[in-house]
């Protein structure tokens, strides 16, 4: 997807949650500032700020997160840039790195997933830099039960 994240230091949750969703998302551990708005800029990213005094953002698009809890951020982004997640997005990268995930033979991943898991998929996928191998199911009833209640008349 076109659209890419910076979250700052306090919305690690949410990078977590927007890369689930398919969202190319960095997490900037610095405190919230220039630089972080800076960071943003360089790399065409949306930077998502709980600080509400960081000014316009210059030529960087900034949105502030007012809700505490992370269905109510998702909700906000996806309000303020009328985006709709595509599900075929979904886990396809690594929660950890924000690596594209590749997919990998299920003899490759014998070993690497729990017994059942291995038994009863067919599909796997691969982090290329932390190795962590995701399955179809990974977080996806966590994807389905967060969407709804984000804006539970409006299915996605
Ligand atoms: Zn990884």
């Amino acid at each position: 997807m076109d659209v890419r994240f910076l979250c700052d230091c306090n919305l690690g949750k949410l990078a977590k949650w927007l890369r689930i969703l398919g969202y190319d998302t960095l997490w900037d551990r610095g405190d919230a500032g220039q630089g972080f708005l800076r960071n943003a800029g360089r790399e065409g990213r949306i930077a998502l700020t709980r600080k509400r005094n960081l000014g316009g953002g210059g030529s960087v698009r900034l949105i502030v997160v007012r809700t505490d809890r992370v269905e109510g951020q998702i909700g906000e982004i996806l309000e303020a840039l009328s985006m709709k997640p595509d599900p075929k997005e979904r886990l396809t990268l690594c929660l950890r790195c924000n690596a594209i995930l590749e997919a990998v033979t299920k003899e490759e991943a014998e070993g690497a997933v729990p017994a059942y898991v291995y038994q009863n998929s067919t599909y796997f996928r691969k982090c290329p830099i932390c190795g962590r191998i995701y399955w179809p199911g990974t977080h996806a009833r966590n994807v389905e039960e967060l969407l709804r209640m984000r804006i539970p008349t409006r299915p996605l």
